[in-house]
């Protein structure tokens, strides 16, 4: 079977399953996620691909109703939370999903403790500081040591493109801002305000990889910017090996 994804070498050398869906022109929906209403969409055969790719089918699935909060749950089984955008487990025989067109996936792996997390965090989520609180809720429920994390900024919205207004930018440090041709415009790098989040847990820097990719401008990826309303889903998936 071919896999359309792409990974974290350094999340999968820790002993994480992780991969995150790409845009597969040719591919029914162009291989979007997206889930809807009934279930028979073209997108649940992709759906179905992806986990089986990654050994894992839709019954050992957890997700989050995402609502841009910073709600994190604790799954000791397969289900879907009320508005959730941040997931955890010990369950080796569960699939953590988070579900993304340009917001930012990150997922974490505790190596020692095998503790995986997921967390969706667009920039209301960062606003929010949703990966340190999933650092947080990993450390105080689980004794999970900072030192120990390992985490993946996934493929999303890049400072190349990402133009967000005043209203957006006041919440972020200047350092995470770039200047714009246009007035009251800046360019907003969300996945390096996640990476100071991380760090200023404890996580060490060479624990994080980010990706390269910006979703917006790379057409092997979902965009909602890009492609609007009607733009597919990628999912960011984890689980224990
Ligand atoms: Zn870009």
């Amino acid at each position: 079977m071919k896999t359309h994804y792409v990974q974290s070498g350094l999340l999968a050398r820790a002993g994480a399953i992780n991969a995150v869906s790409v845009r597969v022109e040719g591919k029914p929906a162009a291989f979007s996620m997206k889930r809807n209403g009934s279930m028979d969409g073209p997108e649940t055969e992709n759906r179905k691909e992806f986990f089986a790719s990654l050994g894992f089918d839709e019954s050992s699935v957890v997700r989050g109703d995402q609502v841009h909060g910073d709600n994190i749950e604790v799954a000791n089984s397969a289900l879907t939370f009320p508005e959730t955008d941040g997931l955890l487990t010990r369950s080796k025989k569960l699939l953590l999903l988070i579900s993304v067109a340009d917001c930012v996936p990150v997922l974490l792996f505790n190596r020692k403790l095998e503790i995986a997390a997921a967390v969706h965090s667009g920039w209301k989520g960062t606003v929010k500081n949703i990966a340190g609180k999933a650092i947080d809720l990993m450390s105080n429920e689980l004794n999970s040591s900072p030192e120990d994390v390992v985490a993946f900024i996934g493929p999303s919205a890049g400072v190349c493109c990402y133009e967000v207004g005043e209203d957006v930018a006041k919440y972020f440090s200047p350092k995470f801002l770039q200047p714009t041709f246009t007035a009251g415009k800046s360019k907003l790098d969300l996945k390096s305000a996640i990476a100071s989040q991380l760090i200023e847990k404890g996580i060490p820097k060479g624990n994080i990889e980010l990706s390269e990719y910006c979703s917006i401008c790379n057409p092997n990826f979902h965009s909602f910017r890009r492609e609007g309303e009607s733009s597919g889903r990628m999912l960011a998936a984890i689980a224990i090996k």
